[in-house]
């Protein structure tokens, strides 16, 4: 029985999964409405409403669970990547309950996290595999030998997937988090009125990169302004068709060249309809196995990282109470 804590950028979030499976309790407080009013995530801000709400959050967590605290095994919290400030609230609340009743700390790597959802929900996923993390702050293909053994084979080298969603939804008035915002806009509009690029998908290889997509949609979208010809939901289902077609032909493509017949989706974009509808199209056309974590397990959450510290526990591999916070991957 394992509590995961989570606070690496705007959800406060506690867990109680049992044998890295079995999802007894998953609390998640966003911050999103207070953000909101700014435009996007103010990191202060995050780490200050953390520390507000990461005891009740937590309680809560056990409260729905029926559990007492003496009834964990151990805690885990992410302590890499995200909000310096904001992991650190998580990290020093998970030490001192952690220490305070003398179990063990298990560190999680928020990106671990977000691949591994899809383990708490499917129970038969067969490798080898190609994982598409697509998030608010990274954009990676994985190719996973299996559960515990994966190499990156390629990344953006620009902006993050989730990031070119909220940049562009920025600029065209939608609000933040721009994603679920310009997917909404998108279901009114057609594509292909707009034109945009379909960045490197002409490459053969695995590398991304959005920020020209971005730019390219902000010059169009300027010029469609002055003629006077701008329409929101026609530029939100372009910008969202020429996204999904590059990161779906990049990762089908990947399975074949790897011969991997599974393919997992992860991170708070796979919440997207249109990347999951159309990913699984593509998957059946190649025969292709497509697995994606349900809505709430997409995007931040503490079941995902409890559910990852599974591994680590079962290994007997803890963490020293003297841990570190990182904000950046590697820089361990
Ligand atoms: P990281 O996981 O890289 O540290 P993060 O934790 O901020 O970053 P997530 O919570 O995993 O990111 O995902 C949030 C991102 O997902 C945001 O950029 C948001 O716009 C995007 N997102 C959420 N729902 C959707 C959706 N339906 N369609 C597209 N994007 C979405
Ligand atoms: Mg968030
Ligand atoms: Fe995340």
């Amino acid at each position: 029985m394992i509590l995961g804590i989570e606070t690496s950028c705007d959800e406060t979030a506690a867990a109680i999964v049992k044998n890295g499976r079995e999802v007894i309790s998953n609390v998640i407080n966003s911050q999103i409405s207070i953000h909101q009013q700014f435009g996007g995530v103010v990191p202060e801000v995050a780490s200050r409403k953390h520390i507000e709400n990461i005891a009740w959050v937590v309680d809560a967590a056990f409260k729905d669970a029926a559990l007492n605290y003496q009834d964990i095994d151990a805690v885990a919290v992410t302590n890499m990547p995200g909000l310096i400030g904001a992991l650190l609230v998580g990290l020093s609340f998970a030490k001192a309950f952690a220490y305070g009743l003398g179990k063990p700390l298990i560190a999680v790597n928020h990106l671990e996290g977000h691949i591994y959802a899809n383990f708490l929900e499917h129970k038969d996923i067969e490798f080898p595999a190609i994982c598409l993390v697509v998030s608010g702050g990274h954009t990676s293909l994985l190719y996973m030998k299996n559960a515990g053994e994966s190499e990156v084979i390629g990344e953006t080298r620009d902006d993050a997937a989730g990031e070119a969603f909220d940049k562009v939804a920025r600029f065209l008035g939608l609000g933040y988090p721009g994603g679920p915002a310009i997917q909404k806009a998108a279901q009114m509009g057609q594509p292909g009125i707009y034109k945009l690029p379909r960045v490197f998908l002409d490459r053969n290889e695995y590398e991304f990169s959005f920020s020209g997509l971005k730019t390219a949609a902000m010059n169009l979208w300027m010029k469609s302004l002055r003629r006077g010809e701008n329409n929101v939901e026609n530029m939100a289902a372009e910008f969202q068709a020429a996204l999904v077609e590059i990161l779906v032909e990049k990762t089908i493509s990947a399975a074949l060249h790897y011969k991997a017949g599974t393919v997992l989706l992860a991170g708070g974009v796979a919440a997207n309809q249109a990347l999951r509808e159309t990913m699984a199209r593509r998957a059946q056309n190649e025969g292709l196995k497509l697995y994606y974590p349900s809505l709430k397990l997409c995007t931040d959450n503490a079941a995902m990282i409890a559910g990852r510290a599974y591994y680590d526990y079962y290994n007997r591999n803890f963490s020293p109470l003297n841990i570190n916070a990182h904000p950046n991957l590697f820089s361990v």
